[in-house]
């Protein structure tokens, strides 16, 4: 528990998004609980919708779910993986959040005549929130990644709300922490100018920022961390150098290097005591380094085939492709990763089988709507009939039920409603108690819920235990009148919702490896902490027998 009143880290960006602030925040995250302290992150969004739900991946990378149900910004999902924490809803403040939040409250007469404004309502309603999650976390530290770039108007009254409260808890409990970018130019030379310029912005909020994160393609040199420090009035050791590396892994050891969790633990006047102290994960940054290195060096390889509809936007498939290189990571196998575009299949642009020729495993991650499915389809097809190893989630365990029903049961045209209505055999379809139900998003079925696993099968095996938690984000379900034809053409339903009603995982007897799971697996997937599914599934791409 905590040792008394929490500190605050507040990271914020300047220059340009995109720099890796969340990198930052999460690798400074894990640094500190290895100190042995407990750290809460809170991310702000300053954009109006309440949660990330109804958001394209397109427009935003992918939609991240936490055990709680919130669909929520990606960052949470690498601060879950690098912190290996579990969040709530909460740890998400949006500005949609704050806003509906004050706004019930006014409808609800609770401003009693009073004009309710940013400043001191909807500020006030930021801080409480904070504290309210301190508190309720039990958080040493936490931290606040303010997201976009400072000078925003979206994330303008967050900064001020957050400045309101160092003031009043006091400046020495708060590290304020910018993560800028410094350019090079053709001769080499590195440019401090924009950091200059965006460290007065912060400051025209009436910040002054502690310890700056230099982000740069090479190391900092002595003359831009000189100029960085005169200019911006920090420390020069509080100036932080964050190059450029190879794998994001990388980051918190280099940070570490760089001693940014020692900077930021002497601004909170904690250098002596706790955050000094060898914690319970210290042995953690020794792992990561331990891992890294015989992964990077590792020549062992397998190439896995996604089939997605998103393929030129790997953001939308960042939790996928995380969980791949945590299970990786832990066997030293090097993955390839092949993207091929199921809408392409579907048109009959690429040949799928050719396509997947010296593919060791394929992949069927999750996904919505009709566009691209038949692509889909046909490379669980070949998965199949191949006996490459399949690892189906969410859709793609639909999908594969689609398939098995068409060439396995011989019901011809069978389909899930979500891309046929009309199909004569709806084999995935909305449960009756589904049907006319809210709005979008109302009748999704989201976050952790219980999977008991049947003794004997593979999955049952994979993670060693009768009754798994895994998330959730999908309104479509193996329909209920089709389980015993189903499972009576020899498609094993190996995991099951409690009751017996939903289906959460299956998988083939005679083929190497042929698992579909309707959650996500890939949400719980950690760093240090690989998610069985995808150990086990990758063992199986390089020819072990599972
Ligand atoms: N579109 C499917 C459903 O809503 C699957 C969703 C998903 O893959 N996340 O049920």
């Amino acid at each position: 528990m905590s040792g008394g009143a929490p500190k605050f880290v507040v990271i914020t960006g300047g220059v340009l998004s995109g720099l890796g602030k969340g990198l930052v925040a999460a690798g400074l995250g894990m640094l500190l609980r290895s100190r042995g302290l407990r750290v809460t992150p809170i991310k702000f969004d300053g954009y109006l919708n309440v949660d990330a739900g109804t958001m394209n991946p397109y427009e935003h990378g992918e939609v991240y779910v936490l055990d709680d149900g919130t669909e929520c910004d990606m960052d949470l999902g690498t601060y879950e993986r690098f912190m290996d924490v579990t969040l709530e809803g909460d740890n998400n403040i949006t500005s949609g959040k704050l806003l509906l939040s004050v706004i019930s409250k006014e409808r609800r007469g609770e401003y009693l005549g009073k004009t309710v404004q940013f400043i001191p309502h909807v500020t006030g309603e930021a801080k409480r929130w904070i504290l309210r999650v301190a508190e309720e976390q039990g958080a040493d530290v936490v931290i606040m990644e303010v997201g976009g770039t400072v000078g925003d108007i979206e994330n303008a009254y967050f900064i001020e709300a957050i400045r309101q409260l160092s003031n009043e808890l006091g400046r020495e409990n708060f590290a304020f922490v910018h993560v800028t970018l410094v350019p090079e130019l053709p001769s080499g030379e590195q440019k401090t100018k924009p950091t200059q310029h965006s460290v007065s912005v912060l400051r025209s909020m009436g910040i002054d920022p502690d310890v700056i994160v230099a982000r740069s393609r090479r190391p900092l040199e002595p003359k831009a961390r000189q100029k960085i420090a005169l200019y911006c009035g920090v420390r020069e050791e509080n100036v932080i150098s964050d190059p450029d590396v190879g794998s994001i892994y990388r980051v918190p050891l280099l940070l570490e290097e760089h001693g940014l969790a020692e900077r930021v633990a002497e601004v909170l006047g904690m250098s002596s005591a706790k955050a000094q102290a060898p914690g319970h994960g210290e042995g953690d940054l020794a792992e990561l380094r331990r891992l890294l290195d015989r992964w990077e060096s590792s020549r062992e390889s397998v190439a896995v085939a996604i089939v997605g509809k998103y393929t030129h936007l790997r953001d939308a498939y960042a939790s996928l492709l995380a969980a791949i290189d945590h299970a990786s990571m832990h066997l030293s196998l090097r993955v390839d990763v092949r993207w091929i575009e199921a809408t392409d299949v579907e048109r009959g642009l690429i040949d799928v089988r050719s396509e997947l020729e010296g593919v060791q495993g394929i992949v069927v991650p999750g996904g919505f709507g009709r566009r691209g499915a038949e692509g889909k389809v046909e490379s669980i097809r070949v998965a199949r009939e191949e006996g490459i190893p399949f690892l189906g989630l969410c859709f793609g365990l639909q999908l594969a039920v689609v398939e098995y029903a068409r060439s396995v049961c011989g019901l011809e045209g069978a389909n899930s409603t979500e891309v046929d209505p009309e199909t004569p055999h709806p084999v995935i379809d909305l449960l009756p108690e589904q049907r006319g139900v809210g709005g979008k998003g109302g009748t999704m079925r989201l976050g952790a819920h219980p999977a008991v696993l049947r003794p004997g099968t593979l999955v049952h095996r994979i993670y060693g235990a009768d009754l798994v938690f895994e998330r959730h984000r999908h309104r479509y379900e193996v329909n209920p009148m089709y389980h015993n034809l189903l499972r009576g053409c020899g498609l094993v339903f190996s995991g099951t919702s409690p009751d017996g009603k939903l289906v959460e995982f299956i998988e083939l007897p005679d083929h190497p490896f042929f698992v579909a799971t309707q959650a996500h697996p890939e949400f719980k997937s950690r760093v240090l902490r690989p998610h069985p599914l995808f150990t086990a599934f990758l063992r199986a791409c390089s020819g072990e027998e599972i």
